[in-house]
């Protein structure tokens, strides 16, 4: 099974290459709507990043995939889920900038805490661990085009392996009853909520779609990091059910998501273009004040 993988993975390689850039390309257009870029934490930890590009790169596998890249984006999650909780969500502030109009948040905080932390170091960490093996040793340093344009592909590959799977986790009955439901528990998301999942759904929708990009490009670990940071903050601001007054009248994905978790039967991409061919777009939902 595994060598089946690799060698399909070799023989697609010479194919997607030559593209990586044009791919990534269009893939901004997506990714100027994508939600990550606003966040108050994106410009900062992008800095640090990009300060620390070279110590970053020449981190070997099990440094970088078992260590940084699982212990940072878990701290990340909770640095950021902490910040939008306690300003925004606990003290019930910013109402007029919540999308639905609701609180409280959460049946039970604990189980949410549990669930997530379970999901991260139980799934997430171990399946890091697996790219120890699977990623080659040394990889050449990406150039800072191909690295927006990486970024941009892993994007669409994001969107296309979340959209697939995450429709049939609706469809089909036995997926949305025993797996998919879990996370549907908050009609009104918030940040903290992003990852409360079954570990099925963990793994087939949250962890694996934003891996498989990089898996085929083989891309540094500066690219991977970059876009594990985006990825980790777009998550949580996908669920954070907020439109903040930075946020440009573009940017429309924290509304499409939340409106997801109200309709249920629509909006099951990232940034809505599957479902626009697909037909499951759905127009913006009127919120009220209760
Ligand atoms: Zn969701
Ligand atoms: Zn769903």
């Amino acid at each position: 099974m595994g060598q089946t993988f690799s060698t399909m993975i070799e023989t697609l390689k010479p194919f997607i290459g030559p593209y990586a850039a044009q791919l990534g390309l269009a893939g901004q257009f997506f990714l100027a709507g994508e939600s990550s870029v606003w966040s108050p934490l994106f410009l900062p930890l992008f800095a640090a990043i990009q300060f620390y590009k070279n110590e970053i790169n020449q981190m070997d596998n099990l440094t970088f995939f078992a260590g940084l890249l699982p212990m940072s984006t878990i701290a990340l999650y909770w640095a950021q889920g902490t910040l939008y909780y306690h300003l925004f969500d606990k003290p019930k502030a910013a109402i007029e900038a919540k999308h639905q109009k609701k609180f409280p948040l959460t049946p039970s905080m604990f189980k949410l805490i549990g669930t997530v932390l379970f999901n991260q170091i139980c799934l997430y960490w171990p399946l890091c661990y697996g790219l120890t093996k699977y990623m080659t040793e040394g990889r050449p340093e990406t150039a800072p085009l191909m690295t927006i344009a990486h970024i941009g592909g892993f994007a669409m590959v994001q969107e296309a392996l979340f959209y697939y799977i995450h429709i049939i986790c609706h469809k089909n009955s036995f997926m949305y009853k025993y797996v998919h439901k879990q996370h549907h528990t908050h009609t009104a998301p918030f940040a903290f909520a992003a990852e409360y999942a079954h570990p099925v759904e963990e793994v087939a929708v949250n962890i694996l779609p934003p891996m498989a990009g990089f898996m085929l490009t083989q891309s540094d670990n500066f690219t991977i990091f970059l876009w594990y940071a985006m990825s980790t903050l777009g998550q949580q601001n996908f669920h954070c059910g907020y439109k903040m007054p930075w946020v440009p009248s573009f940017s429309t994905v924290v509304k499409f998501h939340d409106d997801h978790h109200k309709l249920f039967n629509n909006n099951y991409g990232v940034f809505g273009w599957l479902d626009r061919l697909h037909g499951t777009l759905a127009p913006p939902v009127e919120e009220k004040m209760d």
